[in-house]
């Protein structure tokens, strides 16, 4: 009965993903902070929108993605983690843009929002979670 109360689209979406191979990093090009930046988004989507895996590729249109999880405030979610990911807070209007991309667009946009740095010695820590800057060791609050 679970499944009833998604549409026909979704369950097309979900079949997909389901019989999708594990995606291998390099789709997302060779940028580190790029394969971050879809990495955290997939997982993000797949949490907040209830999908069954994250297996997700750069031409799956966002609209898809962010409006048929099955959720009765959708997108919503994703766009609150990204603007945390970023440091930022995303606008409804932005987002929405963002809903009219694929997922590789869509993380082409977001990507040069992404500028972090170190305070202490400006590093720049696109994609960095691990707390610590890389060049001199501060904590980043990450
Ligand atoms: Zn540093």
């Amino acid at each position: 009965m679970q499944q009833a109360r998604f549409r026909p689209a979704v369950e097309f979406a979900r079949g997909v993903l389901l019989a999708r191979p594990p995606v291998p990093r390099d789709v997302w090009g060779p940028d580190p902070a790029r394969r971050e930046l879809a990495y955290f988004l997939c997982q993000t989507l797949a949490r907040e929108l209830n999908w069954p895996n994250a297996r997700f590729v750069p031409g799956d249109p966002m609209s898809t993605l962010c409006n048929l999880g099955g959720v009765l405030t959708p997108g919503r979610a994703v766009a609150l983690a990204v603007g945390d990911r970023l440091d930022r807070r995303m606008t409804t209007a932005e987002w929405s843009n963002i809903e009219t991309l694929t997922l590789g667009g869509a993380i082409d946009a977001l990507l040069p929002l992404a500028g972090r740095r170190c305070t202490e010695c400006d590093y720049v820590l696109d994609g960095n979670v691990t707390g610590t800057c890389p060049e001199c060791g501060s904590p980043t609050g990450a």
